[in-house]
């Protein structure tokens, strides 16, 4: 059997390493120039860590990663710790997007990715799938995988009239940095603040930080990205506890603030047709105040090549795939959308950990 995946970001790379691992000849394209990842850390739960420890990566993962624990203070630095959770319930793995893209990306091999490859559309025949390309070019296999986020060309052409959309006023700003002289972080901290911020930092396992700050229903952007996160920042610490965050952003150079405008990918549908499958934030980008849209990807992607293993075609693989990742995700989507809607610190910690619960323990 031949696939193609299209995109090398996280899930797409996973996604080929599953596939080629249970002996499916895979080959990932992707439109940039290099593998990059965008952006600075990334929680990793053990949901995650699970499908990379059955693709034989725990180990190298885990020396990219550091154990954290995801507690979350109100704005005056109070610990909230909902009842009836254990620990395990608020642990996961902080990794360096850039470094677990590179280890995804050799695992995969250079022989098996083509850069500046940027699919632009697909046929379908009752045998298989051609994809088109940018240069002109064509490639054809047994599965095509969209695995090209959320600005998806093959989610665009598999389920017409399913653009990503912005999440009004939800917006996200982050980086990694060395603290700056005095500022010491030797443990996470993350704020459900006023104003519907929320925020913080986490120590990475190679001494920098990664910080970030996210804002639901925010007034209209003013000023530079870093401005933006500064003056979000403040709604993190209403008493004067906590010093470090302000001293992280001031330290971060202008150029290094990521600032992503949030989209989503409303609910969708149709996952699959009998030669084509979507993966990831193509079929489902997330909101990320629950920060798990790549954990949860990671999850179709075994998904996905078990199901190509073990069925008796590549149709009732992806239909199969289809009828689980639909209702799973309707779950996805209601728990997320409650604790989006939590009105109080409190709230927001009890239903963010009673997802990670169900997440964890389904
Ligand atoms: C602020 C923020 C914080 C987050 N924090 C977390 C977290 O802590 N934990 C967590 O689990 N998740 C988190 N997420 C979610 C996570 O970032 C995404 O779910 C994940 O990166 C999606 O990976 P992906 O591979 O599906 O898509 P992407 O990472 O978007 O990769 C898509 C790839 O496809 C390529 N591509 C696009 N179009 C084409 C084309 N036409 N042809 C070829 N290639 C193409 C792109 O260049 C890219 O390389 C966060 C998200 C945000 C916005």
């Amino acid at each position: 059997m031949r696939a193609i995946v299209a995109g090398a970001g996280i899930v797409g790379l996973t996604t080929a390493i599953a596939l080629r691992k249970a002996g499916i000849e895979t080959v990932v394209h992707e439109q940039a120039p290099e593998i990059r990842a965008a952006g600075a850390g990334l929680g990793l739960w053990a949901n995650a860590v699970a499908v990379f420890d059955e693709l034989g990566l725990g180990e190298r993962l885990r020396a990219i990663g550091r154990p954290a624990e995801m507690y979350f203070r109100g704005p005056g630095g109070e610990l909230i710790d909902p009842p009836g959770f254990s620990v395990d319930d608020h642990r996961y793995l902080l990794v360096h997007r850039v470094r677990l893209n590179d280890l995804l990306a050799e695992t995969v091999g250079p022989d098996n990715i083509r850069l500046n490859s940027r699919i632009t559309g697909y046929d379908e025949t009752g045998d298989g799938v051609t994809a088109r390309f940018g240069d002109g070019s064509t490639a054809e296999a047994d599965v095509l995988i969209g695995a090209d986020g959320a600005y998806s060309v093959v989610r665009s052409q598999l389920v017409p009239g399913s653009d990503a959309v912005e999440h009004a006023g939800h917006h996200a700003w982050r980086s990694v940095v060395t603290p700056p002289e005095g500022v010491a972080v030797d443990q996470g901290v993350i704020v459900v603040g006023d104003r519907r911020t929320r925020g913080g930092y986490v120590p990475t396992v190679d001494g920098t930080v990664y910080w970030l700050v996210n804002q639901l229903a925010a007034d209209p952007l003013r000023g530079t990205a870093k401005e933006q996160a500064a003056e979000r920042a403040v709604h993190l610490d209403t008493t004067g506890w906590n010093p470090a965050l302000p001293a992280l952003i001031e330290s971060t150079p202008d150029d290094k603030v990521l600032y992503n405008q949030i989209m989503l990918v409303p609910p969708l549908s149709t996952w699959v047709s009998d030669r084509v499958a979507l993966v990831g934030d193509a079929a489902h980008a997330l909101s990320p105040h629950i920060t798990a849209g790549a954990s949860l990807g990671v999850e179709d992607s075994m998904l996905l090549a078990r199901l190509l293993v073990a069925a008796d075609s590549v149709p009732a693989a992806l239909a199969g795939y289809e009828r689980d990742r639909i209702p799973h995700y309707r779950l996805v989507n209601e728990l997320s959308k409650k604790v989006e809607e939590s009105a109080t610190p409190e709230e927001f910690a009890a239903t963010y950990v009673a997802f990670s619960h169900w997440m964890l323990n389904r």
